[in-house]
């Protein structure tokens, strides 16, 4: 039987390339993936790049997804990008929640569920970050804070009466659950090319998976993809590619060779095959 989620591959370029950098990659990863059809590939670049990366990624199979968004449409945000600005820019994907943002640029659990809404409202497919910290490993507090933190993205347990309050979330996500991605991304795998076993990464997938069947409904649950974020390179990368509930990988610093990248986009699409 293959395989009912399509695997995904995220590059997150965090603050890296200007134009020419961007365009010279290019050249090498779209030509490399060029076979590629049964794993999606995603590329998130800086803001001010999603212009020049779109336009070039119009003549390949491979989506476009930006790092962050602000959850308001338009107005007097000063510095904020909207989810408008994103779709019109040709965004299929938006990177909500990233750790990078929590703890540099204070983003609560509030915050991100407002970006996660506005994320859908323009139909953009919000990708999900959480995870915890070594001090929160130690203390046995994993999943704990897994929970606190997809409950608080997710979910509006009681909805606040009065004008203008929005929904419950399941209510808007409904047939739309195939456009939420989770990233399960432990801080302290991000950047210090120490990645989380495979097994325990995949423990912490199915326990979000069982989560997401109670906050949804067990077919919604499996519908949704669950990424692996932390220290993924081309040597590690097959390990959680293996595991059941792991559905493909954000990557940071991998993902800034592409050739790195495309080799890992390989391995895949070589496991999706036999699949
Ligand atoms: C990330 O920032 O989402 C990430 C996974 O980074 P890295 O691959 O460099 O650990």
């Amino acid at each position: 039987m293959g395989r009912e989620r399509r695997r995904l591959l995220v590059a997150n370029w965090k603050m890296h390339f200007v134009r020419a950098q961007a365009l010279e990659y290019l050249k090498i990863f779209t030509e490399r993936v060029r076979n590629i059809n049964k794993t999606e590939l995603v590329l998130a670049p800086p803001f001010t790049l999603l212009e020049t990366v779109g336009r070039e990624l119009q003549k390949t199979q491979i989506k476009l997804a930006a790092q962050n968004l602000f959850y308001e449409r338009q107005g007097a945000f000063t510095g904020e990008i909207s989810p408008l600005m994103l779709k019109d820019l040709g965004c299929h994907y938006v990177i909500v929640g990233h750790s990078e943002r929590r703890r540099l640029f204070g983003e609560t659990d509030e915050i991100i569920n407002k970006k996660l809404r506005a994320a859908l409202d323009a139909e953009i497919a919000p990708i999900l970050c959480v995870g915890e910290t070594l001090e929160e490993r130690r203390a046995g507090r994993t999943q704990q804070v897994l929970e606190v933190q997809i409950r608080g993205a997710l979910h509006t347990p009681s909805p606040p009466s009065g004008r203008g309050s929005p929904p419950p979330l399941r209510e808007g996500l409904g047939e739309r659950s195939e456009d939420l991605v989770i990233a399960y991304e432990p801080v302290w795998a991000i950047g210090t090319g120490v990645n989380a076993e495979p097994h325990e990464a995949e423990a912490n997938a199915l326990f979000i998976r069982e989560l997401l069947a109670q906050l949804f409904s067990a077919e919604i649950a499996q519908k949704i993809r669950i990424l692996y974020g932390g220290s993924v390179n081309p040597a590690n990368f097959e390990g959680f590619l293996r595991q059941p509930n792991i559905d493909g990988a954000l990557v940071g610093g991998a993902s800034l060779d592409p050739e790195a990248f495309a080799q890992l986009a390989q391995m895949a699409e070589r496991l999706s095959e036999l699949s």
